[in-house]
């Protein structure tokens, strides 16, 4: 697949690419073919967003005009195009506001903002998801249009993928703000809660996804209006789009409670410690999947009390003991995880380091640390939790930004009805792409990569190497220092090292082995930092990037060959490939039958060609996982903002006391006399909260169960989806009833002092601490995969469980 960054607008080659460029100046001459032609040839879900060039040349002619004005001027004039959120920016002003921009970036940030930035600018302030090379200055791009949103009376989020980011861009940008009238903060996980809200009452904020989604989370259980964070969501520009709202898009936030109630997942982790491979479960070929064979399955129904675990009634039971034998099998030390400080961390798959807020569900999480001998760490209470999805979802207006977003345009649609377009380059690319280096063995393709680095290497051009995982980058970086070759290896730091050590890879000499994502958003420059030797890197070719094989998305692919031949920098990219690479495992057939020479070389086409369909299966395995996640956690969605409303009616109102009184008359007439109206209704809302929050809790912890075991409950009869809708639209119609049940219950005993009332001497006590942590169920899949992984071993093995036919 030819890497977007080296076509133009429309795919078509960069010459053609000019040709479009140059329209940019020629105003609406030969639009009506172009708009045919683009129909023609443009991706499902992608718009042309060249037609802002109009306006963008309106900004131009504004140039001269604005920059004879002092600074206090410009604000000054920023200032007379604020308008309210009901009467958003006409084309005139959608001009004004680049022109201005413009103007300001110059003046504080010595940038001038190319056309091509003015026109993402304007796509942005009109809700699309634009598409940037990387390099061609995203940050400013995002910068201006939350300006212009926020001038139009809206409050934006500019959301990033890590805090680094979200603190280095918002203090990067801040003298173009200012200059602009904007007030602008920042949040990152040490903010305090005085800090947060400070941020968020800026214009501007800038966050990471997973911090401003903790704050939605612990928003949503405060029991004092005041306490309360985050204003209502308005606005907000995604940096790094696709890798948020698409690939990210199902990962859970979740808010946990110190309320143990005891899991006995250990007991699980600690049974599959007795089984042996071969003779009680057997692993895959490709090392996916893990079964019990018939052995291990009589051990384990021994040693759970003589149960059948293939009954309906023991889906639960069956549930864990395939968690904890994955934990055992199939999570490596090293590659899936790392033990530091007696604790699990987990390895990022798709960034290939270290997630330091993350962690598995509990019953994977303590099955693995009881595996590594650990103390199991606490496990919480699941008080809330929101998929990324959701988040995004919850902003009236969104819109991002991305090196490569056009390929999921058709996702960004159907998921968040969201338009996509592509902003040409502004110098075009002339980076090499190579076509891939394919060899028949891991080994082969491994000691290929060697050579070829430390020939690039001995010519002094810089070498920025991509692998796939962290003990990769360790191995091939070991391999580099035996053929004498010092290389910088990035993996498992934090974000703002990670970034210094990026931004020196285009130094000359310079070799630096990184997993894909490390150090993103960081942009390489030739030569040093500050710019110096950049000739001598140049003529040398640039940065050469080498993929040490292919991802399972051709677009972290096409990011990382887009760390080179930034801004019309010479560079060059090529990757490494081999018959065994895990990208294959979605096409096992094709590693069968590969004709290799003598040094493993494959020059096959039809290899090649199996690579790149292997690739487009794993991206439609992906697809499937994602709409199956979403359609499960859309229902919950919508019974979430159900609770959510009526506690917020109950929180800002006077609907406890009054509901109360209806459930409880004469207890509320009593109290009433004794404690007067205003303890009353402050008693009345602290227990009302407390069981919804209470009954929220269980119902989610019920269902996240139901959904475990679905499919082993559905099968024969409905779709799981269907069956899961049924158990809990069912479950959800008893919610509201039990918690005003369980709050009249508590409401009958309680008393009211000149204190208050103290509601934990009756059991209803809130959490003493609460953390936040994201999910990360890629190991072994969702309960979705895990199922089919499932049903495959029985039919593999040949046995007829289930009433399954064999
Ligand atoms: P991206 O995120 O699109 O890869 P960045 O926002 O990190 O790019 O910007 C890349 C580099 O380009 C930064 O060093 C930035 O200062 C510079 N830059 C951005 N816009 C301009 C401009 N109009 N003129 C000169 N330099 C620019």
């Amino acid at each position: 697949m030819n890497p977007p960054v080296a076509e133009g607008m429309f795919g078509h080659p960069v010459s053609c690419c000019a040709a479009v460029r140059s329209g940019l100046a020629m105003g609406s001459r030969g639009d009506g073919v172009w708009q045919r032609v683009r129909r023609l040839i443009e991706r499902p879900g992608t718009e042309n967003v060249l037609r802002y060039r109009r306006v963008v040349a309106a900004a131009g002619e504004r140039a001269d005009v604005l920059r004879a004005l002092s600074d206090d001027e410009l604000t000054a004039a920023a200032e007379r195009l604020r308008t309210t959120p009901d009467r958003p920016f006409d084309r005139d002003e959608f001009a004004e506001v680049c022109a201005l921009g413009r103007e300001a970036a110059r003046r504080t940030l010595g940038e001038t903002p190319f056309d091509v930035q003015l026109i993402g600018v304007v796509a942005l302030l009109n809700g699309y998801v634009v598409e940037m090379a990387t390099g061609e200055g995203k940050t400013l791009t995002g910068a201006l249009a939350a300006a212009g949103f926020a001038l139009q009376g809206r409050r934006v989020h500019v959301v990033s993928v890590n805090d680094y980011l979200a603190r280095r861009d918002a203090e990067w940008m801040r003298d173009l703000y200012a200059m602009l009238g904007v007030s602008v903060g920042w949040v990152d996980q040490q903010a305090d809660w005085a800090d947060r809200r400070a941020a968020y009452t800026c214009d501007v904020t800038y966050v990471s996804v997973s911090e401003v989604g903790f704050d939605v989370l612990r928003d949503r259980l405060r029991t004092d209006p005041a306490e309360v964070v985050l204003p209502a969501p308005d606005v907000v520009i995604v940096d790094e789009a696709d890798s948020v709202m698409v690939d990210e898009a199902t990962v859970p936030l979740v808010l946990a409670g110190d309320v143990d109630r005891g899991r006995n997942e250990i007991t699980f982790a600690r049974l599959v410690r007795e089984l042996t491979t071969g003779e009680h479960y057997e692993v895959d070929g490709d090392r996916r999947n893990v079964f019990l064979t018939d052995a291990g399955i009589d051990l384990v129904q021994h040693r759970l009390g003589g149960v059948d675990l293939y009954t309906d009634t023991h889906a639960e039971l069956l549930t864990k003991v395939q968690l904890a034998l994955h934990a055992r099998a199939l999570l490596h030390r090293d590659v899936d995880y790392l033990v530091r400080d007696g604790k699990v961390q987990l390895i990022n798959v798709a960034r290939g380091r270290v997630a330091l807020l993350q962690r598995w569900p509990d019953g994977l999480q303590a099955a693995v640390e009881a595996k590594e001998g650990l103390a199991a760490s606490p496990t919480g209470e699941v008080l809330d939790s929101i998929l990324v999805q959701a988040l995004i979802g919850r902003y009236r207006t969104v819109c991002g930004m991305s090196g490569t977003a056009v390929a999921v345009a058709d996702q960004l649609a159907e998921f968040y009805r969201l338009k996509t377009g592509r902003v040409p380059m502004n110098v075009p690319c002339v980076r090499d792409d190579e076509p891939d280096r394919m060899y028949a063995t891991m080994a082969q393709k491994q000691a290929a990569i060697v050579e070829y680095v430390r020939t690039v290497h001995e010519t002094g051009r810089p070498v920025l190497l991509g692998t796939l995982s962290v003990a990769e980058s360790e191995l091939i970086a070991g391999m580099l220092a035996e053929a004498g070759i010092d290389g910088v290896v990035l993996n498992a730091k934090n974000d703002a090292e990670e970034a210094g050590i990026i931004a020196r890879a285009g130094e000359f000499g310079r070799v630096t082995i990184s997993t894909q994502m490390a150090g993103r958003g960081t942009d390489i420059r030739l030569g040093s930092v500050d710019g110096a030797g950049r000739e001598r890197v140049a003529e040398l070719g640039g940065l050469c990037v080498v993929g040490s094989g292919h991802y399972h998305t051709s677009r972290l692919d096409d990011q990382l060959r887009g760390r080179s031949g930034r801004q019309g920098d010479p560079g060059s990219s090529v990757f490494f490939t081999s018959m065994e690479d895990d990208v294959l495992v979605h096409l096992p057939d094709a590693r069968r039958r590969v004709e290799a020479g003598e040094d493993g070389r494959v020059r096959s086409a039809r290899a090649r060609r199996a690579m790149a369909h292997a690739q487009r299966v794993a991206e439609g395995v992906h697809l499937e996982i994602h709409r199956d996640t979403w359609r499960y956690h859309n229902l919950i969605n919508i019974q979430r903002e159900v609770v959510l409303d009526h506690r917020h009616q109950v929180l800002t109102g006077d609907e406890a006391p009054r509901r109360l009184r209806e459930l409880c008359s004469e207890r509320y007439e009593l109290l009433l006399e004794t404690a007067g109206a205003e303890a009353l209704s402050d008693t009345a809302r602290a227990i009302v909260l407390y069981h919804l929050d209470r009954c929220w809790s269980e119902h989610l912890a019920y269902l996240a169960d139901v959904r475990e075991g679905i499919h082993l409950r559905a099968l024969g009869r409905e779709t799981p989806i269907d069956e899961f809708h049924r158990i809990a639209v069912a479950e959800f119609s008893e919610f509201l009833p039990e918690a005003y049940r369980r709050s009249a219950e508590t409401f009958d005993r309680v008393e009211i002092t000149d204190d208050g009332a103290d509601l934990e001497a009756l059991g209803l006590k809130r959490p003493t601490s609460t953390w936040t942590y994201l999910i990360n169920d890629n190991p072994f899949g969702t309960p979705e995969e895990r199922f089919r992984d499932f049903l495959g071993g029985i039919v593999r093995d040949g046995q007829s469980k289930l009433g399954m036919p064999s």
